[in-house]
């Protein structure tokens, strides 16, 4: 990625690589969907407990997940890309989680936020799951208990990351539909 300015008043950051004359630009069609998706995520927050108010100060004014492009928080899976979970996940909601994460359309991530989500965290009991990557599968972790703000802003930037490089025909690879296949998804 190179910087472009204008008048050298005005910066952009972010341009893909590609060939610039005067008044076109031209570049490669994964490159420009990359660049879309990454800076307007939809999250939709499945927060069960006390990491959730960690994302509730992540989107409050200080730390501001607005300035990445995602202030439309969702509440419809059918309108989201960026599945967040946040807190303990009971083995009850295993199915609840995972009924959420179908009715997401392609393409979708998931961070898992916190120890619980990621491991069970401290509840290493009968009836909490012990990551929910026991049900759906996780792109990125963020550690702690509970992460800070910065920590999942940064968990947040990695799936931006992933997000920007993924290639328009990775959903339909048979490595990605051999993951979903060990997940019982179709
Ligand atoms: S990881 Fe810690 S802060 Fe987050 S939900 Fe679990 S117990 Fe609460």
């Amino acid at each position: 990625m190179r910087p472009v300015q204008y008048n050298n008043k005005v910066k952009f950051d972010g341009i893909p690589e590609g060939y610039m004359g005067e008044g076109f630009m031209a570049t490669s069609f994964d490159k420009v969907i990359g660049l879309a998706r990454k800076n307007s995520i939809w999250p939709l927050p499945f927060a069960t407990s006390c990491c959730g108010i960690e994302f509730m100060a992540t989107m409050a004014s200080h730390y501001d997940l607005a300035r990445f492009g995602s202030e439309r928080v969702g509440f419809s899976p059918r309108q989201c890309d960026l599945l967040m979970v946040m807190g303990t996940i009971a083995k009850k909601m295993g199915p609840v989680l995972r009924q959420v994460y179908l009715q997401m359309a392609e393409p979708r991530w998931v961070l898992s936020v916190g120890a619980c989500a990621s491991s069970g965290g401290i509840f290493d009991t009968y009836s909490v799951l012990q990551g929910i990557d026991q049900v759906i599968p996780v792109d990125v972790y963020v550690p702690g208990c509970p992460p800070r703000p910065e920590a999942i802003l940064d968990g947040f930037m990695k799936i931006q990351e992933l997000v920007h490089q993924e290639g328009l025909r990775r959903r339909h690879s048979e490595q990605y539909k051999s993951l979903l296949a060990g997940y019982g998804i179709q």
